[in-house]
């Protein structure tokens, strides 16, 4: 899954940067409101989620917001608010937020919030993901088949987790580098078959199929 941060408090955008990435999301980050805007209006930058806070540079988190919305971008944003500030809440959700958080926060309220929004955005209600014996906790970013923990690489754990977000549907392997990349990642294609190839060797046969010339499908065998 791939989150834009939009913060820019150089020590805050880097320690949510740091958690982010040990919790398994790829991160774009964003310090001012323009630059926020033209990569969260951007169709081909399809982010799972984004963390904007309210007061930025250049064009404040409201405005961009709503230039968002107003261009249909419908990805979920949690919003951080300055605290006791009940009317940027209120003017936040009216805007289009999803969710806010009262700065300052504790990261694992963030995370937890966060894999709400993008489990809800992709239609799942628990935390758990399961497909067969495949069980994937999206709390602590594990994986257990039948009960048996997998080990995975980072880039292998994103796949999946992107895979176990939309099962039964076709992922296409340009779908796939989007969510598992940020923007500035060196990005290979073929490393992507490479992941899967690896997944497959640890997974059950059967669970990622093959939809020839155009991606994948995870499936209940
Ligand atoms: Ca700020």
């Amino acid at each position: 899954m791939r989150v834009l941060l939009v913060e820019d408090e150089p020590t805050i955008a880097a320690q949510l940067t740091e958690a982010l990435e040990a919790a398994g999301y790829a991160v774009d980050v964003s310090g001012n409101g323009v630059d926020a805007h033209f990569q969260g209006i951007d169709e081909n930058q399809p982010f799972d989620a984004v963390v904007l806070d309210l007061g930025l540079p250049q064009m404040d988190g409201l405005t961009v917001l709503k230039k968002w919305r107003a261009a249909g971008r419908t990805m979920p944003v949690l919003i951080l608010t300055a605290r006791d500030n009940w009317h940027e809440k209120v003017a936040g959700i009216d805007a289009g937020a999803d969710d806010y958080l009262t700065k300052p926060f504790h990261m694992e309220e963030l995370l937890a919030r966060l894999r709400a929004l993008i489990r809800r955005a992709s239609g799942h209600a628990s935390a758990e993901l399961v497909c067969g014996d495949v069980v994937l906790d999206t709390r602590h970013s594990r994986v257990t088949v039948g009960g048996q923990a997998l080990t995975l690489t980072s880039h292998e754990y994103r796949v999946l987790d992107y895979l176990m977000h939309h099962p039964g549907q076709l992922v296409s392997r340009s779908d796939l580098i989007e969510h598992i990349y940020a923007q500035d990642f060196d990005r290979d294609s073929n490393t992507v078959e490479v992941f899967i190839a690896r997944l497959r060797k640890k997974l059950p046969e059967g669970v990622i199929e093959t939809v020839r010339g155009l991606g994948y499908r995870l499936v209940s065998p």
